[in-house]
């Protein structure tokens, strides 16, 4: 469909669990940086992993948002014309999207095992991930159908030797040379699911999202999703990445921290205690008392959230 105007933001969790404060953190800061411009919210249920993402945890992770009084405009319960909202509903888009990029001569069978990536000799990024080698790159086509009859492959994106560089609008500039940081990168895994770097792009550009507000985890993954615009020919939105949060302890929260869940929050504190408490920590409430989303609009801007990483101190929830 066609937007045109108004700024246009979304949430876009992956219901793998309850949501815990990090996730909510993300939807307080788009909401509040699209409500400020009176922009439209979008949800969308990134569901790709329906095997982790029942949608029982979409439905609870939808009343969630909508305790905290977090509201969209467009996605499940809402309407919109650019439906359906739940990714595992939306695989035909991103098998166009493929086909496009074979046609360009830009995707190749991958048949390496877990076991074989990680042995290869490609060195590892500072996130853990492992840089692909190229292996399966090098296959003569006949070579990759006698292996596709005893495997099914996944299929990656051949990447240029380029640098690519963007400005986030709250980090700064980032750049990455995806052959050398990252290597030719998953499309489809071998089991057929499509992977999250298509189909996020994908989904932004055919819901006319122009402002993508989410964790500095996924700033390395953006130089990906900028070629795939680029090859594909969407338009980009501005991309705001903020500091993540962390536990007591320094680690990264998962789903498995129970206190961070909000099944454990909401029996005991109320919405506005969970979002005043997390504007706190994100420099924009003065103090930790409750505020509502819709109060906090007054106070948030973009220069009050700090750069580096968030740690939660102990017995703040
Ligand atoms: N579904 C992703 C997550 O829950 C977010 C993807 C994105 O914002 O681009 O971490």
């Amino acid at each position: 469909m066609e937007h045109t105007g108004t700024v246009r933001g979304r949430f876009a969790p992956s219901p793998s669990g309850r949501i815990h404060l990090g996730n909510i953190l993300c939807c307080l800061l788009a909401w509040l940086s699209v409500r400020q411009r009176g922009g439209r919210v979008i949800l969308r249920v990134e569901d790709l992993d329906t095997a982790r993402c029942p949608r029982r945890y979409a439905a609870q992770m939808e009343e969630d948002l909508r305790w905290l009084g977090l509201d969209w405009d467009e996605g499940p319960g809402a309407g919109g014309a650019d439906g359906p909202y739940y990714q595992s509903r939306r695989t035909a888009l991103y098998q166009a999207a493929l086909e496009r990029l074979t046609d360009l001569g830009l995707v190749y069978p991958c048949f390496c095992t877990r076991a074989e990536l990680h042995a290869a000799s490609a060195p590892h990024r500072e996130d853990g991930q492992v840089v692909y080698a190229g292996t399966c790159r090098r296959l003569t086509a006949a070579e990759a159908a006698e292996r596709a009859r005893l495997r099914s492959p996944a299929l990656r994106l051949r990447v240029p030797e380029e640098e690519i560089a963007f400005t986030d609008g709250h980090m700064g500039v980032y750049r990455e040379n995806l052959a050398r940081d990252c290597g030719d990168f998953l499309l489809r895994r071998s089991d057929g699911m499509f992977a999250y770097q298509l189909a996020v792009v994908v989904d932004d550009a055919a819901m006319g999202v122009t402002e993508v507000v989410r964790g500095a985890d996924l700033l390395s993954s953006t130089p990906r999703q900028l070629l795939l615009y680029r090859l594909l020919g969407l338009p980009v939105p501005s991309f705001i990445h903020f500091p993540l949060l962390l536990a007591p302890d320094g680690r990264r929260l998962s789903k498995r921290d129970a206190d961070a869940g909000l099944d454990s929050l909401r029996d005991r504190v109320a919405a506005a205690e969970v979002l005043g408490r997390l504007a706190y920590l994100a420099g924009f409430n003065p103090s930790a008392e409750p505020r509502t989303a819709e109060a906090l609009l007054e106070d948030f801007s973009w220069e009050k959230v700090p750069r580096e990483d968030i740690r939660i101190p102990a017995g703040l929830f």
